[in-house]
């Protein structure tokens, strides 16, 4: 009877699962298995949130496999060691996966493709991940696209209709010895800080699908404008679930056609929000094409950007959320708390950070990196250097956010900073917003004033990005 490996990494869904359903197209039965191999991901192994949720995720996918006669092989070490031993023990004649971008992850993809092959293994690797592939997006001369609109206008225009694969049925699923249990992996963390990521969060495919029902009813019309206003739930939320592929990027879009084409009344327009997905989409051609870009400038004028000294002291009190200026602090707080951040927030912390503290961008990715669930290679280099204006299409440098003037116009109520800086509740809304005005009453409030003048930090700024080399 043939037995295929279908190799789970960040796919952890059953269904429009194209690995899955070739697999079980094809053989008789498959062993789903997931290998935990942290090393393997280079310098950015997964951080602390990061593996509370993937700790979740794989209990889920675990249970979604179960309903269906099958379980989730559990493994811990050599990825390329481990499946050839797995092949080995249940007689497999092939493997199957879905593709991962990271440069890490295709060098060893490769090296275990090429292995595999030559034991005589037939090896399928599938694109269930993105809407289309890096090298599925070219420029009229062949080139990868620097610049996102046209990138979008030639993505959007070659989609297609979604036609998301259904959960394979039968899926007839092998067992092997020796899988170690999800505890075993260690990914929960020891002293339990998680219970407001648990309060925040339902890791797994159905929590996934949930969220994005709630978002196609409530919120998908009034995107455009709500997507700013960090203080409403006006995002879909969907980060964490698309990063670890409990759910694909064709199955939001069928999904949302399906549900917004069903409704009575006017069709609310959805492109904004594709555009977003869009984004997704150009920060994994850009990490392909250009790999070097998760620790070097995408610009490489910026290599000789004057970055202030490293200060840890001055880095932790913005991890901490304690930097005085409000609409900071209550993201970095808000990060802490939930793993997650609003997207304007998250423009307006990273540049206070690289602009107005002049630190290296490459310390607040890292920040990011440890804290957040959706922190993700791709997404988050290109968030980074594009507030840090060293990136592909990025903002000028110039264009420093104020965080005051975000947060009044933004978080005009305050309810955003009341609601992470709870300290600060019964003030004024005009207290934080113009925190370096009122001094006594933060202070009475047991709030600390303001880390660096808002103005002078940013006129130091412009001066260093004045001193680059023109070009
Ligand atoms: C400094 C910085 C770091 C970031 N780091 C990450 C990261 O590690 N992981 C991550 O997923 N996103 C990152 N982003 C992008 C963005 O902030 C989040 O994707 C978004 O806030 C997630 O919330 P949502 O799912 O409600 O988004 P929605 O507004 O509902 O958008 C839908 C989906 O589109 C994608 N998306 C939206 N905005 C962007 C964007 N600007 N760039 C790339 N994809 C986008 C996400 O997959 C998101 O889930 C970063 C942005 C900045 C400025």
């Amino acid at each position: 009877m043939s037995l295929a490996i279908v190799w789970f990494r960040r796919d952890l869904r059953l269904a429009d699962n194209p690995a899955l359903h070739a697999a079980c197209a094809a053989h008789a039965q498959v062993l789903p298995a997931y290998i935990h191999a942290p090393d393997e991901e280079g310098s950015w192994s997964p951080g602390a949130a990061s593996r509370w949720w993937l700790h979740h995720s794989l209990a889920d996918l675990d249970a979604s496999l179960r309903r269906h006669h099958a379980e989730l092989h559990l493994r811990c070490g050599d990825s390329a060691r481990l499946l050839a031993e797995l092949v080995h023990a249940t007689g497999a004649e092939a493997v199957y996966w879905n593709r991962l971008y990271e440069p890490a992850a295709i060098d060893r993809d490769t090296r275990i493709k090429q292995a595999l092959r030559e034991q005589g293994v037939s090896v399928h690797s599938f694109n269930g991940a993105l809407w289309r592939e890096p090298w599925q997006v070219a420029t009229r001369t062949g080139d990868p696209y620097r610049v996102f609109t046209p990138f979008w206008r030639n993505l959007r225009d070659t989609i297609g209709e979604p036609r998301p694969l259904p959960v394979p049925q039968p899926l007839r699923g092998a067992t092997a010895a020796d899988g170690v249990a999800l505890e075993a992996l260690g990914l929960l963390p020891g002293i339990r800080w998680d219970a407001g990521l648990a309060q925040a969060w339902r890791p797994g495919e159905r929590g996934a699908m949930e969220l994005l029902e709630v978002f196609a009813d409530d919120a998908v019309g009034d995107y455009a404008q709500a997507r700013d206003v960090p203080s409403r739930h006006g995002t879909s939320r969907l980060s964490p679930h698309l990063h670890f592929g409990e759910i694909s990027p064709h199955q939001v879009l069928a999904t949302l056609r399906r549900l917004l084409d069903g409704r009575p009344g006017p069709r609310p327009d959805p492109e904004p929000f594709l555009r977003e997905l869009g984004w997704r989409e150009f920060a994994h051609h850009l990490l392909y094409h250009f790999p070097e870009t998760h620790t070097s400038n995408f610009n490489p004028k910026f290599d000789g950007f004057p970055w202030a000294k490293a200060d840890d002291a001055l880095i932790g009190r913005w991890q901490r959320g304690r930097t005085g200026i409000p609409l900071v602090d209550a993201g970095m707080r808000e990060l802490w708390h939930t793993g997650w951040m609003h997207n304007r927030v998250r423009m307006v912390v990273a540049s206070f950070l690289t602009k107005n503290l002049r630190q290296h961008w490459r310390h607040g990715a890292r920040w990011f990196w440890d804290t957040l669930v959706d922190a993700d290679l791709a997404n988050n280099t290109l968030g980074w250097q594009w507030v840090a204006g060293c990136g592909a299409d990025a903002a000028p440098y110039f264009r420093i956010f104020n965080p005051y003037l975000q947060a009044a116009r933004f978080d005009r109520d305050a309810a955003y900073i009341k609601r992470w800086i709870p300290e600060l509740a019964a003030l004024p809304a005009k207290v934080p917003h113009e925190a370096w005005k009122h001094p006594a009453a933060l202070a009475a409030c047991g709030y600390p004033t303001p880390m660096v003048e808002v103005a002078a930090s940013r006129d130091m700024a412009l001066a260093a990005w004045r001193r680059l080399p023109a070009g």
